[in-house]
């Protein structure tokens, strides 16, 4: 049964211009009966008062209260026009929160949009808290969030733009893994957009879609060292300079460890590394900066390297990628193209294909390399994005579809929330009505 309403209820309900009539908990959800106070209204076609026809139930999901989802029946009043002449007869109550034959207030569908988008929480859950279904949750984040998202206004006018790969798809039964190209805002660190796909078409298209004095604002561009991602930059904005960055150069200096590590192993054991081989053991610090290691961890890697190979092919790959850490860690542009050399003369000294490998891919990029130096810039904020986006892959349980997942992706890492700021508890203490 419904307990009596109470303008405590009321206030609580915090909509305008209704009243709660009555409230009861009933299997774990509050339902509210509310009503409008509006006593005296215009017929919307000739402005006579009106006169009463009844009421109509419907009924509304809306805002949890503590935890618990909360159904609004709201008995609408049906108005009747008394002029006989007048072309409408009747009418029902309409307000901006509950459009006709919604399942959910407006204000509930924003909030869904927001812990869905800015909270990052799954569907599901939020779904759930609502007492509503996924595709309708869905559907308010679709119906609040694409605005946002598609604002003009969201891109801001960067002056460094970030580049980089994340995956989309993982390899399926019949499905080839698929990439995504993610677009971030160096300055302010905001995931600009994300389109399918790893080429210099994907980026010329995305770039083609931008205003000229958008472009033209750009002058630095940090990318991971794919010609077809420098092509197209050099094609659409020429004025910027390219930046292949330590986060990038890095990871081509740890996958030429793992590449020799395995060759090695492989070349001596006959199998893949297993749990007590020497090599296997130090897989992981190996690719760990060699000053972030304390005095046992590097005894422990030079050891190891001593033991687990013998011509040191590992040790001279761990050696390369500490010289190009160096190339970056230098504070002058002359000392990194200095260090640049000695890295190079290490690696070509080496007889490791894998270093001159390495060395071969860097020489390529020796001036994206060095223009780390002169630009300061680097992916960090990207880097910092990617695992914003590992975290809502995780959170979605993977997607299938790239328009909701490029639109969870923006809300959460590309859209500028503005949240009421609210005091602290502890100190503040307004004068209640009692
Ligand atoms: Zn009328």
């Amino acid at each position: 049964m419904f307990d009596h309403g109470s303008d405590g209820a009321t206030a609580l309900f915090d909509m305008d211009g209704f009243v709660v009539r009555a409230q009861m908990l009933e299997d774990g959800e509050w339902w509210l009966l509310v009503e409008t106070a509006a006593e005296v209204v215009g017929c919307p076609s000739c402005g006579v008062r009106a006169t009463g026809h009844g009421r109509r139930a419907v009924e509304v999901r809306d805002l949890p209260i503590m935890g618990r989802p909360v159904r609004v029946v709201w008995r609408k009043r049906v108005w009747r026009c008394p002029d006989g002449d007048c072309g409408r007869k009747t009418w029902s109550e309409t307000h901006d929160e509950i459009a006709p034959r919604a399942s959910l207030t407006r204000r509930a569908r924003v909030e869904i949009c927001r812990r869905v988008g800015q909270g990052g929480d799954s569907v599901a859950a939020v779904a759930a808290g609502f007492g509503v279904g996924w595709h309708t949750a869905m559907g308010a984040v679709v119906e609040h969030g694409t605005p946002l998202v598609d604002d003009p206004g969201r891109l801001g006018a960067p002056s460094a733009l970030g580049l980089d790969e994340t995956s989309f798809l993982r390899a399926g039964p019949g499905r080839r893994r698929q990439m995504i190209t993610g677009f971030v805002d160096l300055d302010r660190h905001v995931l600009l957009d994300v389109a399918p796909g790893r080429s210099g078409r994907v980026v010329r298209d995305w770039l083609d879609q931008r205003h000229r004095s958008w472009l033209e604002q750009v002058d630095v561009a940090v990318v991971d060292p794919f010609r077809g991602y420098a092509t197209a930059l050099a094609d659409r904005l020429p004025e910027a300079m390219i930046v292949v960055d330590h986060f990038h150069a890095i990871r081509l200096a740890n996958a030429a460890i793992d590449d020799t590590r395995r060759r090695v192993q492989q070349a001596m054991l006959g199998h893949r590394g297993r749990k007590h081989d020497p090599l296997y053991r130090i897989r992981r610090t190996l690719l760990v900066a060699h000053e972030r290691l304390d005095d046992t961890q590097q005894e422990r890697v030079v050891r190891l390297l001593l033991t687990g190979e013998p011509h040191g092919e590992v040790a001279a790959a761990y050696l390369a990628k500490e010289l190009l850490r160096e190339v970056y860690a230098a504070r002058r542009p002359s000392w990194a193209r200095s260090r640049l050399r000695k890295f190079y003369a290490q690696c070509d000294r080496s007889n490791v294909p894998e270093c001159r490998r390495l060395a071969k891919t860097i020489r390529a990029w020796e001036a994206e390399v060095l223009a780390f130096h002169t630009t300061g810039r680097s992916n960090g904020p990207t880097e910092g994005i990617n695992l914003l986006i590992k975290k809502i892959k995780r959170v979605g349980h993977g997607f299938r579809n790239f328009t909701n997942y490029r639109l969870r992706l923006l809300l959460h890492c590309g859209v500028q929330w503005q949240t009421p700021r609210t005091a602290r508890v502890r100190g503040r203490q307004p004068r209640f009505a009692a």
